[in-house]
């Protein structure tokens, strides 16, 4: 995809995120009543549409503008951590995504906060490779595609484990887009990075070797696929690979 295709596509998506409030209830009304569910809005729809450069196919909820990730991540927390156990709990949302946030803060129980070293929307400004917080802090942490972003990712993860509470869980999500992870600090230059990490603010590409980062710092992580917690015809439905990944740390 060229760059002006790329342009305008990021426009419409901001376009559709403001007007989206008002013209949501028609969007809704034409969408709905279809062969595909988004857990993030709770929808039955009729198709995912295409997103992404290059774009894929089944990719973006028309109604509440969720991609594959956060639909697999919704998936997961509901069928297999402890978020809705009704427990007290304590949680750290890192660069929040306006969709999670209203689903996070409706969840019984649970002390939220969220952060981002620049976006004004999070509730504090934090820098996730010097956390201002004590040790042992938070059961819950989220944070999604942020470490790609990282320079010093294995220090983020480290001050990650250092406020998770001993017991407590992080799901820690980043692209795998090569067969082994792949940096190199001196390529800074917006284009080059494009084309050796696939996008012009990445400074690396992870392998699944992502999981040996996770683990070096204490995590007990485990990498799993939808597939070892939603059946095929469940993927297809929520519009994601049955093969995609879900990291899940563990603080012993
Ligand atoms: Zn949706």
């Amino acid at each position: 995809m060229n760059v002006t295709n790329n342009l305008q596509q990021r426009l419409k998506y901001h376009f559709d995120r403001l007007t989206q409030p008002f013209l949501q209830p028609f969007i809704k009304s034409f969408h709905m009543s279809g062969a595909y569910f988004c857990p993030i809005c709770s929808n039955n729809i009729r198709s995912f549409h295409p997103y992404g450069d290059p774009p894929r196919e089944n990719a973006l909820c028309p109604v509440c503008k969720s991609l594959e990730r956060h639909r697999l991540d919704w998936a997961f927390i509901q069928k297999r951590t402890t978020l809705f156990d009704g427990s007290t709990k304590r949680m750290l949302h890192i660069a929040p995504e306006a969709s999670f946030t209203r689903l996070f803060r409706k969840v019984a129980n649970l002390d939220y906060l969220s952060a981002d070293l620049e976006d004004p929307r999070a509730m504090i400004k934090m820098d996730i490779t010097n956390i201002d917080f004590a040790d042992n802090t938070f059961s819950i942490i989220y944070c999604s595609h942020v470490l790609e972003h990282v320079q010093e990712d294995i220090k983020a993860m480290s001050e990650f484990y250092r406020v998770l509470k001993r017991g407590g869980w992080a799901l820690l999500q980043v692209p795998i887009t090569a067969e082994k992870t792949f940096e190199d600090p001196s390529i800074t230059d917006p284009a080059e990075r494009k084309i050796y990490f696939g996008q012009s603010d990445h400074v690396r590409r992870y392998g699944p070797d992502y999981i040996n980062r996770l683990q070096s710092v204490g995590f007990s992580a485990e990498d799993l696929k939808a597939g070892d917690f939603l059946s095929e015809a469940e993927c297809d439905k929520m519009g994601f690979n049955i093969d995609r990944r879900v990291f899940f740390c563990r603080k012993p």
